[in-house]
This record gives structure tokens, sequence and C-alpha cells, in this order.
């Protein structure tokens, strides 16, 4: 233990770390590191490694404090060295920031504090040195401020309250009658210092530190205590990042800008995160600290003069006006633009990926305070991965693999119907910050929105001046997000993103009563429960709910999809039981139908009267007399089918559920089915009641139907052979597997297989023509998987059935898991649902010696897996390593299962 670093310095371009120990080091650290290292400005500071966050929660604070003294007294002396200033000093005091950084980035998780080091001395000394008093009380009221919040936990009191220091900040305002912060004067800071601290001692009832050592301490253990804070655990549950990781601390020696008017502060895109767009963007604003421009306080300024011109168009503002009154970076301080746009442009190119940075302008010199891959939308995660290929920036392997697979859900989101904008009110425009379309009614409170989506499944617009962190979970539940203030880098802007959730903000015209709960704007009111609708796309919003319609897709989702097949192994089919849902699956690149549940095809129209004839019949003279009603209808479904695929192969799957699901249950229905079949009502219900099953699951369906009522394996097999030969002699090659399910023991498969055979043998006698068709099974019975070497010498084919397989493996009713999943995921019993995620484990384990004894029969047996799991990507990677052929899954996973595919081939070397 004793010779474990713990601190690792950097500054003036040199660096004890570098940006390859992001697990140590934290996302920020390591780049801070880095940075330097490559010769970028970077003010100089240290890093306190995430090991040292686990060690707080296992010894405790002061021991931690104990720890890391002498270390840390040893990286400030290093700070000092090269700035020339003293922490602690009372004439030339060295003030910090304090930061996190966990590997993976956690925006606006945990709390920055500025200016550290401030107290009634320093202050002095600072105005003395600047000769700028107003910067030394507006830096001290701010350090207070972000203290109180973050280290002494100074909370609202109330929702409808702000936080208690912006209420001092406003009464203040009010009484000085001015507008803005940078309007307050010295005079005014030294109040807010003084009633801030009163605030602090009546609220905590302990004195403000003014110990710069005390004041250091209480914010470093502040952020390994924020590691744990509900909406970290929260984004971590949301991202799945492990608790174990920990969160590094960086210290580091401040830059200013809010010196006065040639001083900055910003964030900035080396491209555009919204639609991906290679534009350099960004928000800056002059004489301002730290996120200033993020907390949507006041209007951000644009960094180009393109972005700016862009965003007053947007925002109807005449150019003289934009020019006089928001200028651009780029026009006001172009030295200061140039060097940064250079500094974008090499970030990019060294990390070959589209940057997200963070930066402070102190008095015309320039200073980088964070570089990091830049949060995107699924659309700009595909276009800036297609456009570096296109660069040579990267190469194709590497494109595929920056596309998640899960995030191209988002680009299979409906958009708004083109028309029925056209025709739709709007209210107001704000900034497009994340696209998309949402329409819902209107909430104000993030918890309103959490509790609409469970009363009613509807997801609600979640309106609010501006966003913070604690609106996290119910940004997840809001259809979208649209805030009064606050620009394209606001926290509800980037947070949206991340999540893929629509976004419009800054939508400044917008009068928000949050205790009235009613917006007013040009003239409209809108109270909470009325419909809006939003379009991320252009800043739109709308008056009512809008019409919406399924997204086109672009030119680079093709090419994306196109490597994805490339580099992939696994093929992808879908799961479709109609023609239409056929098409679907076709269109996003499905090689096939892996599983078509013959079932769901009865329930359309009168087709559901001859099931039920069928069912309530007493012999078998009567069953097939329904049955043969039933034929035609099946033959057309699956005519409709082998079309949609052109060739590619359709397992079909023979009737599966337990009969009861199909009977009447109302007495409506009963003396409908008692005048169809013209016998008494009591008959029916008798039947319907002599067809329930204490346990429907486990009960008479599956092969079990087909083995008991050969009559039905005899009609679903004519219908597929006479609709394949019908497919065939129009012209167009038909590829059948026939699927048997349920089957736990070889000769329940060896039964039904005869029938299926003579079957067809017949149909080919009566045609006078033959086709080919395959016979396999479903693999869901635990027995099935492990006694697959005999299984195979009747099967030609194994499908795993996951869904069936999962509940019979763990015990778990799939119906029932509502009642003790949340307490085993909350206790860490389990990792994850397992009908979601695959139980690589237990379930796992089944299928690799079901493939390996499967395939010892039968050399090439094709395995596939057709089970929910097979559109989720960690499964579908688990199914590329047990050797499966393919997986299948519904139509709109299908594009994501391709791209998950490609991940685990890639991943594999
Ligand atoms: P987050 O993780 O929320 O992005 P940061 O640690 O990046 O938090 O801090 C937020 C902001 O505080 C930075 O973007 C920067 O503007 C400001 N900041 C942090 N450290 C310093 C510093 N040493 N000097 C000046 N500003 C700083
Ligand atoms: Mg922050
Ligand atoms: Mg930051």
């Amino acid at each position: 233990m004793a010779d474990v670093k713990r601190v690792y310095t950097f500054g003036n371009k040199e660096a004890e770390g570098n940006g390859k120990m992001r697990e140590l080091l934290g996302g920020k650290g390591a780049n801070l590191a880095e940075m330097n290292l490559i010769g970028i400005p970077v003010p100089p500071g240290f890093t306190i490694t995430t090991e040292v966050c686990a060690e707080y929660y296992r010894h405790g604070k002061q021991a931690v404090i104990e720890m890391l003294r002498p270390e840390v007294e040893k990286a400030m002396h290093n700070i000092e060295r090269l700035t020339g200033m003293k922490f602690g000093d009372a004439q030339t005091p060295l003030l910090v920031s304090v930061r996190s950084g966990a590997r993976a980035s956690m925006p606006g998780m945990m709390d920055t504090i500025l200016n550290l080091g401030m107290n009634d001395q320093a202050v002095e000394a600072v105005s003395k040195r600047t000769g700028n008093p107003r910067f030394a009380w507006d830096s001290y009221r701010r350090f207070v401020q972000m203290y109180g919040d973050v280290v002494l936990g100074m909370k609202p009191v109330s929702k409808e309250d702000h936080d208690p220091f912006e209420e001092i900040i406003d009464a203040l305002k009010a009484r000085r009658g001015v507008k803005n912060d940078t309007d307050l004067t010295t005079d005014d800071l030294k109040e807010l210092v003084r009633s801030f601290k009163e605030a602090v001692k009546r609220q905590t009832g302990e004195d403000f530190p003014a110990c710069p050592w005390e004041q250091l301490w209480g914010a470093v253990c502040a952020v390994f205590g924020s590691w744990m804070n509900e909406r970290a655990i929260l984004y971590r549950k949301l991202n799945n990042i492990p608790a174990e990781w920990g969160t590094a601390v960086s210290v580091q020696a401040m830059v200013f800008g809010n010196m006065g008017e040639n001083s900055a502060t910003g964030v900035a895109f080396s491209r555009d995160a919204a639609t991906g767009e290679n534009i350099f963007n960004g928000e800056y604003l002059i004489n301002a600290q730290g996120e200033d421009v993020v907390a949507g306080i006041r209007t951000p300024q644009q960094i180009t003069i393109e972005g700016s011109k862009r965003w007053a168009k947007a925002q109807n503002i005449p150019e003289a006006e934009r020019a006089a009154k928001y200028p651009s970076l780029e026009e006001v301080m172009p030295a200061v633009y140039k060097e940064l746009d250079e500094i974008q442009h090499h970030l990019e190119q060294y990390f070959k990926d589209m940057q997200d940075i963070e930066f402070t302008i102190q008095d015309g010199k320039l200073w980088m305070l964070q570089c990091r891959n830049g949060k995107r939308t699924g659309a700009a995660m595909v276009k800036i991965a297609m456009d570096m290929l296109r660069e040579g920036l990267i190469d194709e392997k590497t494109a595929v693999l920056r596309c998640e697979p899960a995030k191209l859900d988002e680009l299979l989101h409906p958009v708004f119907d083109k028309k029925a904008i056209a025709s739709a009110q709007v209210i107001t425009k704000g900034l497009p910050a994340s696209p998309g379309a949402a329409t819902g009614p209107v909430v104000f409170f993030a918890e309103d929105a959490e509790k609409e989506l469970a009363r009613t499944g509807q997801k609600a617009i979640l309106v609010r001046i501006e966003t913070s962190p604690e609106d996290l979970k119910g940004m997840l539940d809001a259809a979208g997000i649209l805030t009064a203030r606050g620009g394209m880098t606001s926290h509800a802007a980037v947070v949206a993103r991340g999540m893929g959730k629509c976004c419009v903000s800054g939508a400044g015209e917008l009068e928000i009563d949050y205790k009235a709960r009613t917006i007013k704007v040009n003239g409209f009111t809108v109270k909470e429960g009325d419909w809006i609708s939003l379009n991320g796309s252009t800043g739109e919003v709308y008056l009512g709910q809008v019409a919406t319609k399924a997204a086109d897709l672009s030119g680079d989702f093709g090419k994306l999809m196109e490597l994805a097949g490339k580099y992939s192994v696994l093929k992808v089919r879908a799961n479709a039981d109609t023609p239409k849902d056929a098409r679907q699956a076709f269109e996003f690149g499905a090689e096939g139908i892996g599983l078509c549940r013959t079932e769901h095809m009865f329930f359309e129209g009168d087709r559901i009267k001859a099931i039920r004839e069928m069912i309530l019949a007493d012999d078998e003279a009567g069953r097939r007399v329904a049955l043969g009603k039933l034929l035609p209808m099946q033959r057309g479904d699956f005519e409709g089918l082998f079309k949609a695929m052109n060739g590619f192969p359709v397992t079909v799957r023979l009737l599966d559920p337990p009969l009861h699901e199909f009977v009447p249950h109302d007495e409506k229905g009963q003396r409908e089915m008692a005048a169809e079949m013209n016998v008494p009502l009591q008959k029916i219900v008798a039947k319907v009641e002599s067809l329930a099953e204490f346990n429907p699951m486990l009960g008479h369906r599956g092969c079990r139907l087909g083995n008991t009522y050969p009559e039905i394996t005899e009609m679903q097999t004519r219908a597929i052979i006479e609709a394949a030969m019908n497919v065939k002699a129009s012209g167009m090659p038909v590829h059948v597997e026939i699927m048997v399910p349920l089957v736990g023991n070889h000769k329940e498969l060896r039964y039904q297989k005869q029938i299926i055979d003579s079957t067809a043998e017949q149909v080919f006698s009566e045609r006078n023509d033959k086709i080919e068709y395959m016979v396999g099974t479903m693999i869901e019975v635990p027995r099935a998987a492990v006694t697959a070497n005999q299984i195979a010498e009747v099967a030609e084919f194994f499908s795993f059935g996951t869904n069936d397989l999962t509940q019979m493996t763990l015990g778990f009713s799939r119906d029932d898991i509502g009642k003790f999943l949340p307490i085993y995921l909350e206790k860490g019993i389990l990792k994850n649902d397992p009908f979601q995620i695959l139980d690589r484990n237990g379930v796992g384990q089944l299928i690799r010696e079901a493939v390996f004894k499967g395939r010892g029969t039968r050399e090439n047996l094709k395995c596939g897996i057709c089970g929910e799991h097979g559109g989720e990507p960690s499964s579908v990677e688990f199914c590329h390593y047990a050797g499966l052929n393919y997986v299948s899954c519904s139509p709109f996973r299908v594009p994501i299962a391709r791209l998950a595919a490609a991940h685990a081939a890639l991943n594999q070397k």
C-alpha cells in the first residue's frame, strides 16, 4: 500500500498521466494530461485517482485525507511553482477549481467548485493585484454559492423555489432594479457574500469555512460523496456504468473568464452534435465564468459568424441587431477565435472523433479546460462516422464500431408529416436542440412527467424555464423537452441528445408560470394538460397534436448497414407474421424470416370463428370441417410471406399456444359460437371450461397439440407446401422451413415429422411436382437442449426459443416476474432482466451444449435464435460467440441486430 501513487500532476506541457489512463484518472483527468502532452494551453493542476474514491467508501473521510495529504501538498506546490502563486497566501493567493471525472463522461452529474481558496483576505489581495475589485468579489460570491450548494448541501425549500442563493440574488436585483448579474456593483456583490454566509449559518448552523485547506478537503470529499448521489446512480443505471468504477478528482489552477470585457468562457463542438454536419459550432459569454453558458441564465452568443447568423435567423433577430447585440466570437476576438479553431481541428484530428470542448479566455489569452468525444444523436452518430470514413480519418471497421447499435433506434422513429406541419399552428420557436418529433400534454415538473406516464401511459412534454440534473428521470419519461432558457449546449440540450429525445431549448418568448402552471406566448395561453408538439429539427412549437409518419432512412444509414453486412458473420432474420411485417423487415435488410407465428394469423376477421369451431368440435370429423375453412386463408398468408421474402428462407412454426387462448370467454362470444355451430349454449360453456388449465404454458400446447390432433399439423403443412408450390410456379424461388414447437423428446418430433412428410408427399403426388423443404424444431424446453444429439437425428435445423427456454430454465413465469424482479435487481441477485438480456451463464450454457451436441450428430446443422433476445445487442454478441448462424428479431430491430452482429465479429479479434 505504501507506494501506491494516488496523485498525478499536469501543467506546462508536461504530465505524469496521459490520455490512455481513463480508468485511473477519469476521462477529464486523462484528457487534461493528454492536452498538455500535445502542447495545448491548459492551466496546471493534478488529478486524484478513481481508486481513491473506493478507498473513501472503504475507509471514510478522515482516513482518506490522511492518505492523500503528502501527495496533494506536493502536487499543490507544483502548481504554485508553475503559476507563481501560493495556495492560502494572503498576498498572492492561488485559487483552484475542484472537478470530478469518471471513466465515462457523466455530464452535469457531479458539480464543479470554482475559485476555491477565496476568503476575506484573498478577496482583498485579488482585488489589489488585478486592480479589479468587482471581479474579485464576483469570484468570491460565486465560490460561496457553489461551495454552499455542493459541499454544504444548501437546498431549495420547495420545488417551486429556486436555489436559496438565487433567491437572494433575485431579491437584490429587484431591489436594485437591474436585470443581469453583470449589472451588479462591487458593493452589491459584497452584500451577496455576506447574505450567502448568513444563509449558510442559518441553514447549517455552521460558519462558512475560511481556511483554504479545509475548503479543499471538503470539496474533494464532496466529489467522492457525489458518486453515490441519486442522480449519479440513476445516470449510471441508464448508461450501464458500474458503481465500482468511482470518480477521479481534478484540482486545477483557476483561469478567469469573468475578468471583464476581454475575458469569456464557452463550450464548443467540432461538428454539429444534433445533425452531424461538419461545422465547428458552439457558444460563449463575455465576462462570465464556468457553467454560465450552459446554465441558461444569460443568452449565450455563437462562436462562428455562420452559426451566429443561423441562430439569429431562427430567433427572428435582424442582422443589424445581431451584429450589435449578439456578435460571434469570430467577430469580437478574431485572433483568439483563430487559435480556438486551430485547436479544435488539432484535437479532432488527434482523437479522430468529434470533440466537445470547454475553454476560457482570460484577458485575451485562451485556455482549454476540457475535451472529450462529444455526445451526439443517433443521426449525428451515423453521419459523423460515415463522413470521417470518407475523409480518411478512420477506417471502415472503426466507422462501424463508432455506431452504437441501440442508438440506431432513434433513426427509425417517426417524424412529423409534412402536410400536418404546414397546417399546424406555430406558437413560438426555439433552438433545434435535439431532433425528432414529439407530441403530448404539457407538464411543468419532472415528477409530473413520471406520474403522467405511470397513470395514463402517455408521455408528456416537459416544459421548464431551464432543466437541471434533478430533472433527469422526468426527462426520460417525457416525449420531449421544451425550455425557455439555455442554448444548444444547455443541460437540457446535451442530456436530451444523449437520450435521443426531442428537445427545443431557449424558446425565449415563453412566459412560464410554475405556480399557475401556465405558459403565455404570443397571445396563446397553454395550461398544464393541454397538448403541444415540438419539432426538434426546426425548433418550432405547435399547438395541439401534430400527426407523425415513419422516418426515411438516409444514404449514410444504408452505407452503414452495407458495412455491417460486410463485417458480420451472423445473419439477421425477422420475426414476422404478416406480409406487411415481412416487407418492412425486407426493407430493413432482413435475410429471411426466422419465426412466423401462424396463430397470429388466426385473429383477423372471420378466421377466429373458424379456429374456434375447430377447437370446440367434438370429434375429428368436426375438426376437419373447420380446418377446411382455415386452409385457404393460411395458404394465402403464406404466399404473401414467401413473395415478400423473395427467395430468402421463411421459417413457419406450427400452432403453438394453448387452445383456450382462442375461445370466447364472454357470454356474448359464446352465444355467437353456439349459433354458428348450431349447438346449445350450454355445450359451448362446458367445452370452454374443460379447456381451462392450471399451468397453460406447461399444458396442452406446442407439438402436444399436433400430436394429439394430427389433422392440425396436416392442414398447416398442406397450406405451407401448396403456398410454396404456387409461388414457385409464378417464377419466384422459395425456401421453406417448417418448425415444430416445444419439443422436449425426439420422439415427439419424429411423430410430427412423419405427418409433415406424408402430407407433403400427398400434395406432391396430387400436383405431380415437388419442392424442397426442411423440418426443424424450436429448442425451448431444457430437455431438448441436453438431448440435442438425439433431436438432431430428426431435426434439420434448430431455432432457440429463448423466451420459453429462459422461463423454463430459470423457473420464472414471464407474466409474474413483476413481483420480484425489481427487488432482485435492486439487491443485485440478478444483474439484468433475463427476458431482455440473455442469461449467458444459465440459458447460454444450454444453448452452447445444444449447438455442440446437435452438430455432433448433424455436422452442418443450421442454428438460430428467435426469442426476444435476437434483437438485443449483448445477446446478439453471445449468439455470435456461440456459433449460431442467424438471429431473428422484430422488424424494427433488424438494423440494430445487424450492427450488433458486426460489432461482435469485429470485437472478437
Ligand atoms: P462538468 O463535468 O460538469 O463539465 P467541469 O469540471 O468541466 O464540469 O467544470 C465546469 C466548468 O467550470 C468548465 O467548463 C469550466 O468552464 C469551469 N472550470 C473548471 N475548472 C476551471 C478552471 N481551472 N478555471 C476556469 N474555469 C474552470
Ligand atoms: Mg457541470
Ligand atoms: Mg466540463
